[in-house]
């Protein structure tokens, strides 16, 4: 259907700012509305925090009929369809966790056009097509995480391949498959298997410039912890999430950071369904601060504040790394991702890629997360030209920006660690040659014979840390190999050979713990709305900030919501620089809808009148 372009737009602007409070759309969001109301299909790529949903739920708004809203986890419905509601959106869920009487009544809500999106997962929808009314209108299929429909994809679900029977069924329904995941075999996948060939793609920038990004290379657990628990420290009462590599290192992480009074719980695929279900629960509602989890938690999980993310262990691609790290600062504001990296983790995932299904995938997606880890230029650059996309400058918050690494001659040292290699006979793994390096009496080095070595104790004047920041280097410079099919025995190479001859020289990126790198305090974001307050003193606006936040804490809790779902960090970041006091100047913060003006504006604004008064500011 044709439409006036000018007048749809001012329709979809005045929706924003009712039921959302937004002044504007990104540039892409509008492209993808209009090209729907068209009567057309698309696909959506965009990172986490992108804005995917605004992409059909505005549609969903303009549109006669109820948009229908496919999306895989059960548990997380709920949730979406909550938030929706308390922007005063007619949205509902159709599941199995809640009674049959309920479905129905919801159904024939919808019937009398009283529900505008309805979420429901792929396999029910299929069942409940069947008996629906055949004059029933849809405004559109918008499918989530549709990724999830690609055997390519890192999250295959065998019952997204049933909604290939959408567009034979309804040929005029528009289509909208939105994903997180940016490569190509997917995308294209995606288009086939829900038969929406002639489907245009959108894709936005997958930077996300608000995270902070580091590394930190081979600490030990006990240095890790020490980290961890410092970094926790400096993210004073902030959610955030650990990921770690095995079930049981999550759980022990949990119980280690308690030790600490860190309010963290475990959460992974072996544990039973209600307490997994009540993790999630209590991290979603503020009441748990940390989760230690496998990869099985985080999808589809619309919390705004997760503010920081760790890896404890190397991730094996650098799509799921990314994915995981765009958990945290969905609402734009800063946020900070860590990553821990040893030897131990790169010889650990090398032997699972060798053994896995598609060994050179595999292998080639470790090597380019090694080549990040490693990375001695601006982080952000090597992601996004992992994703294609060109940068011309550094970005200006990674570690690599922030301290960039200096280079020293390295040739003497790799030439002992070569040299000491040689003398087993190649028959040393990575531990035992830093322990020759170091003149280690360990048992089996003695029994061995290798403290009668001529390098034996040469490297004293380095710490096993130190060393294995340099062997890492060595590996990736190609001076030896590890042979997984060998106990993990060093092997030199050619290159490694020219070395020990002299006949080349090698560079070290030099090795310094620096402690935690501290992101430097990002620019407070310039407040979105000025109103006239004349030369109104502001005073600490961290401490209004946090104040702001325990009412939220509070308010959530008397009302059964989720903090985040009250307002966005990045809402009452604004409100602690704005410092509205009447509901007129409430009603201009960016983020503040019709519904939420109503019902919060006399709590907040009363409690920054109290604040400023008590602050002696006027
Ligand atoms: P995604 O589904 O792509 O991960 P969301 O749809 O959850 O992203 O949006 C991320 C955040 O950005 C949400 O807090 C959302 O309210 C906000 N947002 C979306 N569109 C806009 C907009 N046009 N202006 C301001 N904020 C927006
Ligand atoms: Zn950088």
């Amino acid at each position: 259907m044709p439409h006036d372009t000018a007048a749809l737009r001012q329709q979809a602007l005045g929706l924003l700012k009712q039921f959302y409070g937004y002044d504007q759309f990104y540039p892409t969001q509008w492209q993808v509305i209009e090209h729907v109301m068209d009567g057309n299909d698309a696909v959506v790529l965009m990172p986490t925090g992108g804005g995917k949903s605004m992409c059909f739920q505005i549609p969903a708004l303009l549109s006669a009929g109820c948009a229908i809203v496919v999306t895989p986890l059960l548990s997380l419905m709920q949730d979406q369809v909550e938030a929706l509601r308390a922007n005063g959106i007619p949205a509902a869920t159709v599941n199995s966790q809640q009674s049959e009487g309920e479905n129905r009544t919801i159904i024939e809500q919808m019937y009398a056009g009283h529900i505008k999106l309805l979420y429901i997962s792929p396999e029910r929808l299929l069942t409940e097509l069947d008996s629906w009314a055949k004059d029933f209108t849809i405004s559109l299929f918008a499918i989530d995480e549709a990724h999830c429909i690609s055997q390519w994809g890192h999250d295959f679900r065998p019952e997204y391949t049933q909604l290939s029977v959408l567009k034979e069924r309804f040929p005029d329904v528009p289509i909208m498959a939105l994903t997180a995941t940016a490569d190509k075999i997917t995308r294209d996948d995606i288009c086939e298997q829900l038969h929406i060939a002639g489907a245009q793609t959108f894709i936005t920038s997958f930077d996300r410039p608000n995270i902070h990004l580091e590394v930190q290379s081979n600490l030990n657990d006990r240095q890790r912890l020490a980290h961890i628990v410092e970094f926790i420290e400096r993210h004073n009462g902030e959610s955030g999430i650990i990921y770690t590599s095995t079930r049981k290192s999550a759980e022990k992480l949990a119980k280690k950071l308690q030790g600490f009074a860190i309010n963290a719980q475990p959460f992974h695929a072996g544990m039973p369904t209600s307490v997994k279900q009540n993790v999630q629960r209590d991290f979603i509602n503020d009441d748990v601060q940390v989760i230690c989890a496998t990869i099985a938690f985080g999808m589809g999980i619309d919390k705004s504040n997760v503010r920081w993310v760790i890896h404890y262990n190397m991730p094996k691609s650098i799509e799921n790394y990314y994915q995981e790290i765009g958990r945290s600062g969905r609402d734009g504001e800063p946020a900070d991702a860590l990553m821990f990296y040893s030897f131990g983790d790169v010889v650990q995932l090398m032997r699972q890629a060798e053994s896995s299904g598609q060994q050179s995938i595999n292998l080639e997606k470790l090597r380019r997360m090694q080549q990040y880890a490693e990375a001695t230029v601006c982080r952000r650059r090597i992601l996004l030209s992992y994703f294609s996309e060109r940068s011309d400058h550094d970005c200006g918050n990674c570690d690599v920006c922030d301290n960039p690494p200096k280079r020293i001659d390295g040739t003497t040292l790799a030439q002992m660690a070569l040299s000491a290699i040689i003398r087993t006979g190649e028959h040393a793994g990575v531990t035992a040659v830093v322990d020759i390096l170091r003149g280690s009496r360990r048992n089996d080095i003695i029994e061995q014979g290798y403290d009668k070595l001529p390098t034996y104790g040469v490297g004293r004047h380095l710490s096993y840390t130190q060393w294995n920041h340099y062997m890492l280097q060595m590996l990736h410079l190609g001076l030896f190999e590890v042979a997984y099919n060998d106990a993990n025995h060093l092997k030199v190479t050619d290159l490694g050979r020219d070395v020990v001859y002299g006949r080349r020289k090698v560079e070290f990126s030099e090795f310094v713990w620096r402690g935690p790198s501290k992101p430097k305090k990002q620019q407070a974001s310039q407040p979105e709305v000025i109103f006239n307050t004349g030369d109104r003193q502001v005073g600490d606006v961290n401490s209004l900030y946090n104040e702001l936040r325990e009412l939220r804490l509070w308010l959530a809790r008397t009302n059964g919501v989720a903090p985040y779902m009250i307002f966005s960090d990045k809402v009452l970041r604004l409100m602690a620089q704005a410092q509205p006091t009447t509901k007129a100047q409430f009603g201009l913060i960016n983020g503040v809808g019709e519904v939420k003006l109503e019902r919060f504006w006399a709590v907040f604004t009363r409690r920054i009148i109290q604040w400023r008064a008590s602050n002696h500011l006027d």
